[in-house]
């Protein structure tokens, strides 16, 4: 996937002018969150789970090596087999060798964000291996040719007209020649053309929610059911997963699904949870032939021990793009690659590289709404300070952007300076405001005043109103 974080402002200046996108946002905004906030309220241990899932998960990073060499252990003991990743290209060739030693034609595939991630659709297009998404929003932007713009929703930010516009163009093919408009029948429209994908399929691909240490088994929660027909229809099963994902025992696993489901769309448990242990037996009705767990390390192994460890926690539910007012404003797209909102400006930048995510640990407000409902409290905020801290020691980054925090730290550190600079600027914001108390221009900051005037500041400063409190 073509990376686009260094255009942060770009993007986002573009995503704010599309009223369809508008309207998919305020959707996502007022839906996620009330549903979530309303799945919380009813779940009395709700914020004491939130702590059992952030141990586990803890648990897990502290003794990575022993579980993931445990999950091997178990997927060859039910006849799987584990391909160790450390690259994306390698994994890319990876589930290449898989889809040719089985001559595959066509995969169909369940939603996973790691094969974004390391952009296998492309690249299996590019060997004559044809990719077909299975889960209804990642089938639509695969059809519009389109990267996610939410972790769980990848099409969120299309209308039901762009979807009957897309079908209309692709499903002709299929003996769909009149534009479909009622969202029940376009669902229909959509299952009736990957029914027929499902079952000429060589291979499934899917991702995993959850590696479980303890039997070797993936774990996929899915609404649709799509995750399953594709894992147990076709011969062959590869479950693309990063490292982080394994968790010891099904009793945590349960655990932290409790956390999961309620936190990104807050339904109770997602429709259908799965669980594949190895191919076929002899005496089970279906499933595949070949079971292949591909173990993405991508980075990660590099992040244990350090400031990011905490990032490895995530479990992908969503919740803090949700609830973040920078997301709702410039949607998912605008942040360049495949994570966006919070996690993905705490991400990025390690995984694509400071210098390219530049402007994302500074797309936010530091409002902590992140951290607040993340289920396994990563501290977002604080992990963004850190790329905000790391750029500026590395020299990177607008040059006017550096010299402002260097002038600002300047004064920052001489504090009656300080204090007689803010009355000073308080003081010439009240005379540029004039009697209106709005400020129509302001030098340097023609970004903020282009759009919206600057109101004055009105009272006493903080500073002020402190002494005052303080009696000093
Ligand atoms: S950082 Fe937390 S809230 Fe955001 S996707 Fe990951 S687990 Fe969910």
């Amino acid at each position: 996937m073509q990376v686009t974080s260094r255009k942060f402002k770009e993007n986002a200046h573009d995503a704010m002018q599309d009223e369809n996108l508008r309207a998919a946002l305020g959707r996502v905004k007022q839906g996620f969150t009330t549903a979530r906030a309303n799945a919380a309220a009813e779940l009395p241990e709700f914020e004491d789970l939130r702590d059992q899932a952030r141990d586990i998960k803890d648990h897990v990073l502290e003794n990575l090596d022993y579980y993931l060499e445990y999950f091997e252990q178990k997927v060859i003991e039910a006849g799987g087999q584990v391909h160790w990743c450390s690259t994306a290209k390698e994994a890319r060739e990876t589930i290449l060798k898989i889809c040719r030693d089985v001559d595959a034609k066509t995969v169909t595939k369940g939603k996973s964000m790691i094969t974004e991630e390391i952009g296998l659709n492309k690249f299996l297009e590019s060997q004559g291996v044809e990719p077909i998404e299975t889960d209804l929003g990642e089938y639509i932007i695969q059809l519009a040719d389109e990267p996610p713009s939410h972790i769980i929703g990848p099409a969120v930010h299309k209308t039901k007209e762009q979807v009957t516009e897309l079908f209309y163009e692709h499903h002709q093919q299929y003996g769909y020649t009149e534009r479909e408009e009622d969202p029940e029948k376009l669902v229909g429209e959509a299952r009736a053309v990957l029914r027929h994908k499902y079952v000429t399929a060589d291979v499934g691909i899917t991702g995993a929610n959850f590696l479980v240490a303890e039997t070797g088994s993936t774990a996929i929660v899915t609404n649709e059911g799509n995750g399953d027909l594709t894992q147990s229809l076709a011969k062959t099963h590869i479950a693309v997963a990063s490292i982080e994902k394994v968790i010891p025992t099904l009793e945590d696993v349960s655990t932290v699904m409790r956390v999961l489901a309620r936190s990104a769309t807050g339904q109770e448990m997602s429709v259908y949870t799965t669980f594949s242990t190895g191919p076929k037996r002899d005496d089970d009705i279906d499933g595949p032939e070949n079971f292949h767990v591909v173990l993405l390390d991508g980075g990660r192994s590099e992040m244990i021990g350090t400031e990011l460890q905490e990032l490895l926690r995530c479990i992908r539910c969503g919740a803090c793009m949700n609830h973040c007012p920078v997301y709702h404003a410039v949607g998912g797209h605008s942040y360049g690659w495949v994570y966006p909102g919070p996690i993905g400006a705490a991400l990025n930048p390690q995984m694509v590289g400071i210098e390219e995510a530049i402007h994302l640990p500074n797309a936010s407000s530091f409002c902590g709404r992140c951290e607040e409902v993340c289920p396994v409290r990563i501290p977002l905020p604080k992990i963004l300070r850190y790329w905000r801290e790391k750029s500026f020691e590395q020299q990177i980054g607008p040059k006017p952007q550096r010299w402002g925090i260097e002038i600002w730290g300047f004064f920052a550190k001489r504090p009656w300076i300080y204090r007689l600079m803010t009355k000073t600027a308080v003081r010439a914001l009240k005379l540029m405001s004039g009697k209106k108390g709005k400020i129509r221009s302001l030098p340097f900051n023609n970004g903020w005043t282009a759009v919206r005037d600057l109101p004055a500041p009105e009272g006493a400063t903080f500073m002020e109103q402190w002494k005052k409190r303080e009696g000093k």
